[in-house]
């Protein structure tokens, strides 16, 4: 098909939620991405936060291949092999005790929802339990992960949202404090907030927050749907806060481009969960599993966190200057290879430049470009990007 056509039919039958780049992505290699046109680009946004091992990876595509030859879809009724062997990776890599699998992660928040509320109502019995999000969060588009993203202009037109959700001020311990009461049975934020705005929680506000649900039997779900699976320096941003959630959920890297995610629980919490509770068609199902356990397998044989450690170490000086050499380059912030900058020029306008430059970089929050490439750049890479960002930021000084 023309590059013509294919935007003009996806304007004529795709259901308009997005505004689309004039652009139709063909293929990958590693961090380059290609259009029809044969132009090409340098990949600094990994399909949002997704394709951390970089495109056309031949022992991922292989590992699917192979699975794609012996069974793709089989009911959660029978067990699988692939199924098993992500739930030993990931829960070994997170120190939760067990998991359930679904396929996106507002699925992976439902989930946490449901078992938030059934492990509160197997202590007390009572159905009015509590949850308390954060503003500008984000966790999702299904109703009941929609309920607890602080995002009014979401929310606005499909409520009424499901009932019993707080909102406090992220990083404000007190605004927590203020909303806790005997039906609170749940507190959840990301650990970075990441369509936010790129906002990483502070250490206090961690501690204070795991604190109050020690004390008062709530629990406490991270959502590492964006900021998980290596890409804060660690395999979870958590564990570099020393505290741990009850609940954890994760999606968007963890099948690095084939739809998984998940939501993990520790022992006490996941067995309030017995069958007829929950459960998913496609969820855990054997191709998604074996995406997910060859991206456990390629980070452990290529050392995917060092390189996001030693990387986002070059990454945060390089935007360091040029927050410092630019005035509309207002502030740096996250960690590892999720990072932002705060502009006081729109966000869109700097990153539909940087597309005619050959880099794709997507916008979080009202004013912030942010910076979530696959993990396995190089400081090279940087150096591109800076170079390709830095020209285009001349263009609004
Ligand atoms: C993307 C995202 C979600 C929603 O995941 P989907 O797969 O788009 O449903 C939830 N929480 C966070 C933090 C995210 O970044």
């Amino acid at each position: 098909m023309q590059t013509e056509e294919v935007m003009q039919l996806a304007e004529e039958k795709l259901i308009h939620t997005y505004n689309r780049y004039p652009i139709v992505l063909e293929k990958g290699n590693g961090i380059r991405l290609y259009d029809t046109d044969g132009n090409r680009y340098l990949d600094f946004g990994a399909g949002i936060a997704v394709f951390a091992l970089g495109y056309n990876n031949k022992e991922y595509n292989n590992a699917l291949k192979n699975q794609i030859d012996k069974m793709i879809h089989t009911s959660n009724y029978f067990y699988n092999e692939p199924a098993v062997l992500a739930a030993k990776a990931i829960t070994a890599a997170s120190g939760m005790d067990r998991v359930f699998f679904t396929n996106s992660g507002t699925e992976a928040i439902e989930g946490a929802i449901k078992l938030a509320k059934k492990y509160a109502y197997l202590k007390d019995n009572s159905t009015d339990h509590e949850i308390i999000a954060m503003e500008h969060s984000f966790h999702g588009r299904s109703m009941g992960a929609l309920a607890v993203t602080g995002n009014y202009h979401y929310q606005e037109a499909f409520g009424p949202m499901l009932s019993g959700v707080k909102f406090a001020r992220f990083n404000d311990l007190n605004s927590v404090k203020e909303l806790v009461n005997d039906k609170t049975c749940a507190i959840i934020f990301e650990t970075i907030q990441g369509e936010g705005g790129i906002y990483p929680a502070t250490k206090e506000f961690m501690e204070g927050v795991k604190q109050i649900c020690d004390e008062k039997g709530i629990l406490l779900i991270l959502d590492e749907i964006q900021c998980g699976m290596g890409r804060s320096g660690s395999m979870f941003a958590y564990q570099q806060y020393g505290v741990e959630p009850d609940i954890l959920t994760c999606a968007k890297a963890l099948g690095c481009g084939i739809p998984i995610g998940a939501f993990l629980a520790k022992e006490e919490v996941a067995k309030a969960f017995v069958p007829g509770d929950h459960g998913s068609t496609y969820g855990g199902n054997p191709l998604a599993c074996a995406a997910a356990v060859e991206v456990f397998n390629q980070f452990n044989k290529f050392n995917v966190i060092e390189n996001v450690k030693t990387v986002g170490v070059y990454l945060t000086e390089r935007l360091n200057q040029v927050v410092h050499d630019y005035e509309i380059v207002r502030e740096r912030r996250g960690m590892g290879l999720i990072q932002g900058i705060e502009l006081t020029v729109n966000p869109k306008d700097v990153i539909a430049k940087c597309l005619d430059n050959g880099l794709i970089l997507f916008a979080a929050g009202t004013n912030v470009i942010r910076f979530v490439p696959p993990l396995v750049i190089t400081t090279g890479d940087v150096d591109e990007m800076i170079e390709k960002l830095r020209k285009v930021l001349d263009e609004f000084i």
